[in-house]
Order: C-alpha cells, then structure tokens, then sequence
C-alpha cells in the first residue's frame, strides 16, 4: 500500500506544512491554527491545498 505524504498550504495563511494522507489525528496549521486535516476513519479529509503529493517507500 502506498504511503503518501502530502505537501498542503494553508487557506488562511499560506503556510505549508508536510501531512500524511492517512493521519490518524487532526493536523492544525503550525502558524494559524485553522485544521488542515481531519481524520475520518480511512483517508483524511484535507481541508487545505495540496501543493505536491511526496511518495514514500
Ligand atoms: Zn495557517
């Protein structure tokens, strides 16, 4: 199964940040606060722009 990570920029800031695409926990903007990614159970519910999918081995 593929792990991907995900570069997403904040709608609120412009932050971006480094996430994995099925984080089990909410990930929050590290200069705003606004929630960047929500769990959902499987895959996560990305709630800012993804800029660059980063595929790991
Ligand atoms: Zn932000």
């Amino acid at each position: 199964m593929a792990q991907n990570f995900l570069r997403i920029e904040c709608h609120e800031c412009g932050n971006q940040q480094i996430v994995y695409s099925r984080a089990s926990n909410k990930v929050d903007c590290m200069v705003c606060g606004e929630a960047l990614l929500v769990p959902t159970g499987g895959k996560a519910d990305i709630k800012a722009d993804v800029v660059e999918e980063l595929a790991a081995e």
